[in-house]
């Protein structure tokens, strides 16, 4: 329920004059990113551009994330207004008075907003609008207990603060040190009880359950482990689930998927020991919080401790590589599982300007910017840090796999043997490529038969590229041409297009896409005929039409260029 409380909230504004407050609230928050308007601040290096606020404001909403916006309570409040039907999962919405002069909860109110009210008034030196009355009386929410706990029972809870603020006092069963500064009416008799316990209990009215997350579940070295399994393991010892912080397994079953789907089921972490007995060595030898250790039948123990644990910090996590592509540069065209990989990254590596365009990031993550041709060190680089359970993302331009990172990862990968490489989590998120990206600003130049080749010999012997664009042309396939040309390489392109032109006419369409999705894009379309190098960078995509690619009026450049679907011999 308060799984957003202690995310980093996405601070919105919608033009410059937001933009010092914002930062002194992003100071204030760590790993708290701004989000601007793109028209009005996307040109600020510190912030992340949206294109319209509502529909902004709606996705970080249905992605749970907590939201303070630096604008008119009203805007914010009919932003979000379509989705306020299911109050158990609203994340904390805050507005923020553009100036810092007010500080405003408006939801989430089981999601921590009026804590994160606090940490925001305090940052800009003012006080904040609290309007929940439990708050005001008690100082703190107690139906949102802090990380690490977890109410049992969201309505008896309800029920539970009424007859507090009735007047009753209570008592404390357990620990619960954030409640010491509480303004509670205590009594050692009263029938109101605030019991804090990893153990089931059957809640009564005049309690409020509060688990605190204290429970390990150890997986032992093999065998099945599905969620009924550790449910049964946590009943038979009369642990509620709610108390499991975290499955233990040994680092042997890194890579065992029907694990990771258990812990998933079960909603906590999974984190691995180097062995099941060292697993249990090292948290009985952990004192500070000391464990309890019992096991059950199905080789499942579990280690109970007096205090919560944090499971980031036991052993360690199943680290990932995330190999992803950005697209051609604009925003718009990042796919959003890409998006969604670059902000749950750890560690950015990549090509120092790629990584700009994935950027900005937060000061949480670690950006380690590389030169384009070591690609093989940077894949390395990646594979190590992954193992040490980092979250990587590898960044490419365009898709990961044409020309790009995922080959090199993988060729690292076969190359290596080791063991701790291949329990890596290893995923390859695909990006819109050059060829497309140029194709849709053209037309449908690639609506029929094509291939992509590079020209680079770099890495190929310059007669195979020779050799292929001969059989290329002869098939009259069009040709995505990659790399086309660099400084290194002067003289291919023009020997590449005679090859061409010996099977294809003069008149034959080209396409030249330049920067295509980033400020100085620029299209052009020409013919074989006339298509001279000097034309074309290596931030070119040259598409050459086969012998049906023709033109039709019309589009922003006064021409469609496109390729039917249909072929006559
Ligand atoms: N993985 C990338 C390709 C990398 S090879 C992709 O899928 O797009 C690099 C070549 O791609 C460049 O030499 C150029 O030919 C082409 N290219 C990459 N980005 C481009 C862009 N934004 N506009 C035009 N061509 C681009």
């Amino acid at each position: 329920m308060n799984a957003s409380a202690s995310a980093p909230p996405a601070i919105v504004v919608l033009g410059p004059s937001a933009l010092a407050a914002a930062r002194r609230i992003r100071a204030a928050c760590p790993g708290a990113a701004i989000h601007g308007l793109r028209a009005r601040v996307g040109h600020e290096a510190d912030v992340t551009g949206y294109a319209r606020l509502n529909e902004h404001l709606q996705t970080l909403y249905a992605q749970r994330v907590p939201i303070v916006a630096l604008c008119a309570a009203g805007i914010v409040i009919r932003c979000v207004a379509p989705l306020l039907a299911d109050k158990g999962v609203e994340p904390p919405v805050l507005a923020v008075a553009e100036d810092g002069s007010a500080v405003v909860p408006l939801l989430g109110g089981l999601a921590g907003v009026n804590a994160l009210a606090r940490q925001v008034a305090l940052a800009l030196g003012v006080a904040p609008a609290i309007t929940t009355s439990g708050e005001l009386r008690f100082g703190t929410c107690l139906l949102n207990p802090p990380d690490g706990y977890v109410l049992a029972d969201l309505d008896r809870g309800k029920h539970f603060v009424s007859d507090l603020l009735a007047g009753e006092p209570a008592r404390i069963d357990g620990d619960a040190p954030w409640l010491d500064g509480a303004r509670i009416a205590r009594h050692p008799d009263a029938r109101l009880t605030i019991r804090v316990t990893p153990l089931a209990t059957r809640a009564r009215r005049d309690e409020l359950v509060i688990h605190p997350r204290c429970v390990l579940a150890c997986v032992p070295d093999a065998g099945a482990i599905d969620a009924a399994t550790i449910r049964a393991a946590l009943s038979a010892e009369g642990v509620a689930p709610d108390a499991l912080a975290a499955l233990l397994a040994p680092a042997a079953r890194m890579t065992d998927a029907a694990l990771e789907a258990t812990a998933r089921a079960l909603g906590v972490a999974l984190r691995f020991a180097d062995g099941m007995p060292a697993a249990l060595r090292m948290l009985a030898a952990s004192t500070d919080p000391r464990y309890e250790i019992r096991t059950h039948d199905s080789g499942v123990a579990l280690a109970i401790a007096a205090a919560p644990v944090d499971a980031a910090r036991i052993g360690r996590g199943r680290g990932r590589l995330s190999v992803v592509g950005l697209g051609p540069g604009s925003a718009g065209l990042i796919a959003p599982d890409a998006r969604a990989a670059l902000d749950d990254a750890t560690d950015i590596v990549g090509y120092a300007t790629y990584v700009k365009m994935a950027g900005p990031f937060r000061a949480d993550q670690r950006v380690h910017g590389t030169d384009n041709r070591a690609e093989l060190q940077r894949a390395r680089h990646a594979f190590e840090l992954a193992c040490e359970g980092r979250r990587v993302v590898v960044v490419s331009s365009g898709d990961p796999g044409v020309f790009a990172m995922a080959a090199a990862v993988f060729e690292a990968l076969d190359a290596s043997g080791d063991a701790r490489w291949q329990a890596v989590d290893l995923r390859i998120v695909p990006g819109i490529s050059a060829a497309m990206a140029t194709a849709a600003k053209a037309g449908a130049p690639l609506g029929h038969d094509f291939c992509m080749l590079s020209l680079s010999d770099n890495l190929k012997p310059w007669p195979v590229i020779e050799q292929r664009l001969r059989h290329a042309a002869e098939a009259d396939l069009v040709i995505a041409l990659y790399n086309p040309i660099s400084r290194a390489r002067p003289w291919q392109l023009e020997r590449a297009l005679a090859i061409v032109r010996q099977w294809r006419a003069s008149g034959t369409r080209v396409v030249l896409g330049r920067d295509v999705g980033r400020p100085d894009e620029a299209l052009n379309a020409t013919t074989l005929g006339a298509l001279r190098a000097a034309q074309v960078d290596m931030r070119t995509m040259v598409i050459i039409g086969s012998s049906a690619t023709r033109g039709v009026a019309g589009g922003p450049h006064g021409e469609w260029i496109y390729t039917p679907r249909w072929y006559e011999a």
